[in-house]
């Protein structure tokens, strides 16, 4: 071994051991990142690709954590993010300020958002944004005078951040007993009760709808109701047909507010500029992140109607008490708006769509030669599938199989980065890869599946 590559070896151990010692990883196994370091250490990411600190590439199947959805490497968000750092980096919103960026962004959005979602609100992040959202709704309902409508309600298996309100909207317990994240007012609604949510009373868990929960609680008490489009980190379940407008029409039917959840599936990663617009319904807020900027800088937004924030203006008269440092940071909003730019003139949208369909025909394929591949479903790029011990027989794989997570480490093994998702005995992985990707990247992503599943059925049979 040369001299260079000693030196090189022995930094790279270094850097592992530095991040054992020294960064605690979120979302991640205190335990066992102590014990084994981190599971991967990216250095460099282009396109589609992603390569680690020991030179091994690839595929960034879920666009790293449902953000880089332009893929890695784009100069022209680099230049935008310098740009900006050079001429202006760093301007407040708070009393009024302005800044360019931030102003043609909230243009931007207001130009590609359904209905008349025209005003934006920036934060910094996901959680930011459902926590200013139910904190802007409680405010204005203290102003209207109805003081008592606080509730928020949620689905099961929605996620919505952590900060400790939108934990407590997520509906999933190992997140939302986490640090005993205590705040009242929120309820968790079962998901995708149709007919519930029209008024059917007769379905034996009515009462767990929202309508259900509605009615237990008092209308009167609730403040907004929330969800994703299609949930992702619960699991990736895409609602039935029908099942956002039976909810639009509730929250018309009771005077409370839509809120959704487009940290995900906002800019196109379902095959349309925004989640909701696969069902045709107009929510009265979205809250959007991630896609974004492509996940090249930090930023969020509530995207609320102009007529909310005329009504808020007359109410308040004041100050709006709420605002983070970084609302409307003008360089991420320079990167936010080149990567709005770049979604329109290169036409990602309607690609996205068109690769659906892609998505669709290598699922059953893949279906035909695994036996253990079963409810398989995809919007756009954001797709994912389950593996059951016996699909026919329904029967899943046992907790302590742990499957989900011993494919997705086959699929890394094979250079193929993917979420896998084992909440209440599910066995799914998750994936979404940039949108940009195509025919050929996609074939490229199930032929890695089909040769994990090969070793996984090794394994396992
Ligand atoms: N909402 C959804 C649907 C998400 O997927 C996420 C993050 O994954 C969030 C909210 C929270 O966003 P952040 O992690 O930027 O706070």
């Amino acid at each position: 071994m040369v001299m260079d590559e000693v030196k090189n070896q022995t930094s790279i151990e270094q850097l592992k051991e530095w991040d054992r010692n020294h960064f605690m990883h979120p979302t991640s196994s205190v335990r066992d990142h102590q014990e084994n370091g981190a599971a991967y250490t990216f250095t460099k990411g282009e396109g589609i690709y992603l390569t680690d600190i020991d030179g091994r590439e690839y595929v960034d199947g879920l666009s790293s954590l449902w953000n880089v959805n332009l893929g890695h490497g784009r100069s022209e968000l680099a230049e935008a993010a310098k740009e900006q750092m050079e001429t202006l980096p760093f301007s407040s919103s708070f009393n009024n300020y302005s800044n360019e960026p931030a102003i043609k962004l909230s243009r931007k959005i207001a130009e590609l958002t359904p209905g008349n979602l025209n005003v934006t609100f920036f934060t910094s992040g996901g959680s930011e944004s459902n926590e200013s959202t139910f904190k802007i709704i409680r405010e204005y309902w203290k102003l209207k005078g109805q003081p008592q409508r606080t509730k928020i309600v949620s689905l099961q298996k929605g996620y919505h951040g952590v900060t400790l309100a939108a934990t407590r909207a997520t509906g999933m317990d190992n997140f939302n007993s986490f640090g005993t994240s205590y705040a009242p007012g929120f309820l968790n609604a079962e998901p995708y009760l149709t007919g519930c949510e029209q008024g059917d009373k007769t379905h034996p868990n009515y009462e767990n709808s929202i309508r259900g929960v509605i009615e237990r609680e008092g209308a009167d008490t609730i403040a907004a109701v929330i969800m994703e489009p299609i949930q992702g980190a619960g699991g990736l379940n895409v609602p039935p047909e029908g099942y956002l407008q039976s909810v639009r029409d509730l929250c018309d039917e009771f005077g409370i507010f839509m809120i959704a959840d487009e940290i995900v599936c906002g800019f196109g990663r379902t095959g349309k500029m925004f989640g909701v617009e696969n069902d045709g319904i107009i929510p009265d807020f979205m809250t959007v992140a991630k896609g974004i900027t492509s996940g090249y800088i930090p930023l969020g937004a509530v995207i609320m109607k102009d007529s909310f924030r005329d009504e808020l203006a007359e109410l308040t008269g004041g100050v709006l008490f709420h605002g983070f440092t970084y609302s409307g940071h003008p360089t991420s909003c320079a990167v936010g708006l080149k990567t709005l730019e770049i979604i329109e003139k290169e036409n990602i949208v309607p690609h996205v769509k068109k690769m659906e369909t892609v998505v669709e025909n290598e699922f059953s394929k893949l279906k035909e030669k695994h036996p253990h591949v079963t409810n398989e479903r995809c919007a756009g790029l954001l797709g994912a599938f389950d593996v059951f011990k016996d699909p026919e027989e329904n029967i899943p794989f046992k907790p302590e199989e742990a499957a989900a997570p011993t494919l997705s480490k086959l699929c890394g093994d094979l250079g193929l980065i993917v979420r896998p998702i084992m909440y209440k005995g599910a066995n799914t992985i998750a994936f979404a890869p940039p949108l940009i990707s195509s025919k050929s990247d996609i074939e490229e992503i199930f032929n890695i599946f089909s040769q994990a599943l090969t070793r996984f059925e090794r394994q396992v049979n």
